[in-house]
């Protein structure tokens, strides 16, 4: 039996950082994840044809960017970014496109050519993030209620911002879209990050992941790792086990063991066990650890009531292809992006989120479309490229009850729609790989449903109420035991944040001989 002084199960980006944390901190840490590759939801591979390299999940990594954990961890130490000269782009027909620029200038301009005020607004939109947006991110970042943020947030906004800012933020995506912006196209390209979400543009709660995604584009682009997200993964394994960390992988953890309301340790279904002295972090979801690895008779009935409430969001639906030339887009300025929305209007954008959460596979889904070869030639071989298309879809199909019965008419929507906007792009497909949201599930458990923020990211499920009201601050009922995945605040992303702010609350309960 292994003795050490923390176990995390999980080697997402949250489990492998957290665990990186607490071996810097001089703990004897062990990381022990079930797939045959640490990274969790970061992960590339040859995915269609030899010579293509391919994001399988995860691909654009800006909120890494704007995360302390980026510079924290060392982790650009032997990794390569690549940026696009414009880092996303929405379309609501194949000729009507809004362009994110490298420069936030060029950006305006492009959308001012479009409609007149819409520059302006671009431009006060950004001024907004540089002085006030920007902190905000921090502090949605941290720990739940954190003063040191909250207060440079509050300093920056000062009193007539911070209520202006809270309603903006508060309010519908939509309705901050149509009061400051005329033009579809530049709607769209600032809602675009809903797509990325299950909360529909015209629901509360809306706002604040869009604005974010679309504002730190043009702060930070959106970055890739050359040579695929694996590297990434590699990069963040390796800042855990150059901290001291053990890495095991192929090893799926089946009980957690508490004993006197204390967790103990771990049991792998190799018949393993891994004795934790202090404390064991699950990178995992919360149903997952509670129901199935720790067992309820160990959790207060109000505890269990809250985690019945917890949700998962809409699934995503993956596509992958492999093109022997690039995407030939009607619109020439989508040849040079990295992120093509392909979201129609603000009704369109609803109305395929809304048929979502409602079981129904949608008829004109927003496809989120990276072009990942286009910064980085090296994922293809000469002339070729690569297409990573997301969408998202109810994680199961109301009408036929199985994605194995829907995925390949589904598939042809999917299809249909790209060659609406790049007519001859499916001459160009010399490979293709598709994940429903029950293969991804398969594939990591954490993904429940497909959902690819591992729980919904509508305001209920946000701050003091992720992943179960009032348990906020990664600890749980059971002495020692703490989650940190991204069921937990502050949500989806690559960012390691969950694990970043689980690893030091661990460290203060250790201190404050919590633990
Ligand atoms: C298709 C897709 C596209 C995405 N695109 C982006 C993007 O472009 N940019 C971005 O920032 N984010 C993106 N995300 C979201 C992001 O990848 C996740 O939010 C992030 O990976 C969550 O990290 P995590 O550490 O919480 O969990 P995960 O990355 O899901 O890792 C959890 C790990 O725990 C392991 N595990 C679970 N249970 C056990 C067990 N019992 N025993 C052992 N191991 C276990 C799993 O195998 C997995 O490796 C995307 C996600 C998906 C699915």
């Amino acid at each position: 039996m292994d003795d050490v002084d923390a176990v995390v199960i999980g080697s997402g980006p949250n489990g492998l950082v957290a665990a990186a944390l607490l071996a810097r901190a001089g703990w004897r840490v062990t990381v022990l994840e079930r797939s045959a590759v640490a990274g969790g939801a970061v992960h590339s591979g040859e995915l269609t044809v030899p010579g293509y390299v391919h994001d399988t999940y995860s691909a654009f990594y800006g909120l890494l960017h704007c995360s302390p954990v980026l510079g924290e961890l060392g982790l650009d130490k032997d990794l390569e970014w690549a940026h696009f000269p414009s880092p996303v782009a929405a379309a609501v027909s194949p000729q009507e496109v809004a362009v994110c620029h490298r420069d936030p200038e060029q950006t305006a301009a492009g959308l001012a050519r479009r409609a007149t005020t819409d520059g302006p607004a671009w431009a006060s939109l950004y001024r907004w993030w540089c002085e006030v947006g920007t902190s905000f991110l921090t502090q949605m970042l941290g720990p739940v209620g954190a003063p040191g943020p909250g207060l440079a947030f509050a300093r920056r906004a000062r009193r007539q911002g911070l209520f202006d800012t809270t309603q903006m933020l508060l309010g519908p995506l939509e309705a901050l879209c149509v009061e400051r912006f005329s033009d579809p196209a530049a709607r769209a390209l600032v809602a675009a990050g809903a797509s990325h979400a299950d909360v529909p543009v015209d629901h509360p709660g809306s706002a604040p992941a869009a604005i974010i995604l679309a504002l730190a584009a043009q702060q930070v682009g959106m970055p890739v790792p050359v040579g695929g997200a694996g590297r990434l993964a590699a990069a963040l394994a390796r800042a855990a086990t150059d901290a001291g960390a053990v890495i095991r992988t192929g090893t799926e953890v089946t009980r957690v063991v508490v004993e006197r309301n204390r967790v103990t340790g771990v049991e792998s279904a190799d018949g393993s066990h891994v004795r934790a002295r202090r404390a064991v972090l699950a990178d995992t979801g919360p149903r997952a650890l509670f129901h199935g690895l720790v067992g309820t008779d160990h959790l207060p009935a109000r505890f269990l009531d809250g985690l019945a409430r917890f949700r998962y969001g809409t699934g995503v639906f993956k596509v992958d292809l492999a093109l022997d030339g690039p995407a030939p887009w009607t619109a020439p300025e989508l040849a040079q992006t990295g992120v093509v929305h392909l979201t129609g209007d603000l009704d369109a954008m609803a109305q395929a989120a809304h048929e979502a959460r409602r079981g129904i596979v949608p008829a004109r889904p927003m496809l989120i479309v990276g072009q990942q070869t286009v910064a980085d030639p090296s994922r293809a071989p000469a002339g070729g490229h690569t297409l990573w298309i997301e969408t998202h879809v109810p994680p199961v199909p109301r009408q036929s009850g199985s994605w194995a019965s829907s995925k390949d008419a589904f598939l042809d929507v999917v299809m249909q729609r790209l060659e609406d906007h790049a007519p001859g792009l499916g001459a160009r497909v010399v490979g293709s790989a598709v994940r429903t949201p029950e293969d991804l599930e398969r594939e990591n458990p954490n993904l429940v449903g497909g959902d690819l923020g591992a729980g919904s990211s509508s305001l209920d499920q946000q701050l003091v109420f992720r992943p179960v009201p009032g348990w906020f601050r990664y600890g749980t009922p059971v002495k020692g035991l703490y989650l940190c995945s991204a069921s937990t605040h502050p949500g989806g992303g690559v960012h390691g944040m969950a694990g970043h702010n689980c690893a030091r609350r661990v460290l203060s309960d250790r201190r404050r001989r919590r633990i």
